[in-house]
């Protein structure tokens, strides 16, 4: 179950960026390219968290769609997983842009520490 280590990193990353405040939610973007099973990450974030800063967080997961763009006609599209076309001019060869990402978004902290 690798959303154990990508958790302790995203964690790692939150903590660092509110620079000692307790967490009170983490925003965090994944691509359904990422391979990263959703559930395991919520697993991982609760595993995670007890004594830390980031203890009682919210996770906000914002899943996006597979990111593409046609290099014939130059349009940028999302497309359901499993569906490649681009809506502009039909083409099946677009080339991929995002989709895979698993990134921190934002933190929230409390507004007086
Ligand atoms: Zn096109």
């Amino acid at each position: 179950m690798h959303e154990l280590s990508l958790m302790n990193n995203l964690l790692t990353d939150a903590i660092a960026a509110a620079n000692g405040a307790p967490l009170r939610a983490l925003k965090v973007r994944v691509g359904p390219l990422s391979g990263v099973v959703i559930e395991s990450l919520q697993f991982a974030f609760d595993a995670l968290t007890p004594g830390t800063p980031a203890e009682g967080a919210r996770l906000d997961i914002e899943e996006t769609a597979p990111l593409f763009h046609c290099p014939h006609c130059q349009t940028s599209y999302t497309t359901p997983v499993g569906n490649y076309q681009c809506p502009a001019c039909l083409a099946t060869d677009g080339e991929l842009r995002g989709g895979c990402e698993l990134d921190l978004i934002s933190i929230e902290v409390p507004d007086h520490v």
